[in-house]
């Protein structure tokens, strides 16, 4: 049985699938991985200071400038899902209980059609005012080049959904949560580098719920997956598609 045949085989006997994504499946869009070599991190490491709670509520004003350019938030609408996000949306349109838990915050799961998406690092489609807790649209944080509130009162600046340098991760507990209730869970276009995010493949290792990596390169939790392939990951999924007809 070669891995693509083992993988789909879980996959097809499976009814709780837990997928874990980040940069690769996006990358396929055309966003860049905000971390890798060629990535906006890697080109500016200060962007990790600019792009923090503490720089967000001493200087919102620059925070933003800063913000919409390095997230190259007016592309942001122009962005399609790609195959990898139709794949994991076509297992739920045949009926597989499908939990995707994405370090992406380009909101393109979403876009693709899946119900049950737990955004661990947020979402740069919105954002939230900190004084009365109304939330905005993209097309409003496009508006202005410093959002604002428009409730009567406030006016306050937005603070973006996203989970900034120094925020609390809130999405931690539902994640592992959903893992423990999968059959399967598979991990996608992530190198497991960044933590606690890193953390969750291990809750189900623990579990003794069967695990595969698709992902280009190796990540440092290779030992704990049952099947593991590196390549491209389109190339991966493009595999599957075909075993799974
Ligand atoms: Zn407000």
């Amino acid at each position: 049985m070669t891995v693509i045949e083992k993988i789909t085989e879980k996959i097809a006997t499976s009814q709780n699938i837990t997928i874990l994504t980040g940069a690769g499946v996006s990358t396929a869009s055309g966003i860049p991985d905000f971390r890798s070599t060629n990535g906006l991190w890697a080109e500016d490491e200060s962007r990790e200071y600019y792009i923090s709670r503490s720089y967000f509520f001493a200087n919102p004003e620059d925070f933003w400038h800063k913000y919409k350019q390095i997230f190259r938030v007016k592309l942001l609408k122009d962005y399609e899902p790609n195959l990898v996000h139709r794949f994991l949306q076509a297992l739920e349109r045949e009926g597989k209980n499908i939990t995707i838990i994405t370090q992406n915050v380009d909101g393109l799961h979403e876009r693709a059609g899946n119900q049950a998406i737990i955004e661990y690092h947020g979402n740069l489609n919105t954002a939230t005012c900190p004084s009365c807790g109304a939330t905005y649209s993209l097309t409003h944080i496009l508006k202005q080049s410093i959002p604002t509130c428009n409730q009567v009162g406030c006016g306050d600046i937005l603070k973006p959904d996203i989970v900034l340098f120094g925020d609390p991760i809130t999405q931690h507990e539902r994640a592992e949560q959903a893992i423990r209730t999968s059959d399967y869970v598979m991990v996608m276009g992530t190198s497991l580098l960044v933590s606690p995010f890193n953390l969750l493949p291990s809750i189900a290792f623990q579990s003794n719920i069967p695990m595969a990596l698709l992902n280009r390169e190796a990540t440092p939790y290779d030992d704990i997956f049952d099947c593991i392939i590196h390549d491209d990951l389109l190339k991966i999924v493009e595999n599957l598609k075909n075993e799974l007809k």
